[in-house]
């Protein structure tokens, strides 16, 4: 294969690359949407079996101030009715006093037994409409979960093409340039191979050493950018266009002092270019 195929066919793959890493990406994206439903299903139970033990509890004091009442009812019921037989003053102050004492509680029970009816009545509204709400989000959640397996089949179908295309362009391509393009691709946002152009490399805009330029410009190998590792094929500029790259070139000149080391690293390629130059200037 010729440089130029090579170049070609990077070209191609890249567009193929983009698409299945953005495909990995909704992949892993789809399911996450449902987390928050899920958790909000999970919360609307939990409340709701807290609700449910405060309602038995309720329920339960419910009934013993029933029972409560009923017996304090009966003491006075029976104390009234002892009224009838007694003889002396004092057997009428103690009955009176015992009357009056169960009458206190029945009043008192009564009291209470009312405030917890109405607890449970509200505590059952609330669950009431708890559940409601429960269910409607439990079948909205299980009918979201199957469009989202449906998608994402969908979408494994898709890669799976995707991934056979790839095979098609990388085979009689050097792995380890592939590994390499691959890496760069998901590294900088799908700018694997980009244009040469007035001597700037088009996705990290710095200006490339002349004779680096050329090399490009002769199709010498497949070279990567000195600063972004960026695969490079080079695009003659049309007329017109040359004032703006000469702008560009004066800006990217300041840029060239800022260049972070880690950009230089693993560029054996440049490396061993410079070298090269480097030998043929001395002979
Ligand atoms: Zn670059």
């Amino acid at each position: 294969m010729t440089t130029e195929d090579i170049i070609d066919r990077l070209r191609e793959l890249q567009d193929v690359l983009c698409r299945k890493i953005a495909l990995e990406r909704e992949i892993i994206e789809i399911p996450k949407s449902l987390s928050s439903q899920e958790e909000l299903v999970l919360r609307l139970k939990q409340n709701y079996i807290a609700r449910n033990e405060e309602y038995v509890e309720c329920r339960q004091r419910e009934s013993e101030f029933r029972n409560m009442l009923l017996q304090a009812e009966s003491e006075r019921e029976k104390a009234e009715k002892k009224m009838d037989s007694i003889e002396t003053q004092r057997e009428y102050e103690a009955l009176d006093k015992e009357i009056k004492d169960a009458a206190n509680k029945e009043h008192n029970y009564r009291r209470d037994l009312q405030l917890a009816e109405q607890k449970v009545a509200a505590l059952k509204t609330d669950m009431d409409a708890n559940k409601e709400l429960v269910d409607q989000q439990a079948a909205e959640l299980a009918e979201r979960k199957i469009s989202i397996e449906e998608e994402l089949s969908e979408r494994n179908n898709q890669l799976s093409e995707i991934i056979n295309e790839e095979k098609k362009l990388t085979a009689n391509l050097d792995p380890e340039l592939i590994f390499k393009f691959e890496r760069i691709i998901r590294k900088k946002g799908g700018r694997g191979i980009v244009a040469v152009r007035g001597g700037v490399c088009n996705s990290c805009h710095m200006i490339l050493p002349v004779q680096f330029a050329n090399a490009v410009r002769l199709g010498s190998g497949v070279l990567s950018c000195p600063y972004c590792s960026s695969i490079l094929y080079y695009e003659e500029i049309a007329e017109g266009e040359e004032d703006f790259f000469n702008e560009e070139l004066a800006g990217s000149l300041v840029d060239l002092d800022n260049i972070e080391d880690d950009e230089f690293e693993e560029d054996e390629e440049f490396e061993e270019f410079e070298e090269k130059l480097s030998a043929e200037a001395e002979e």
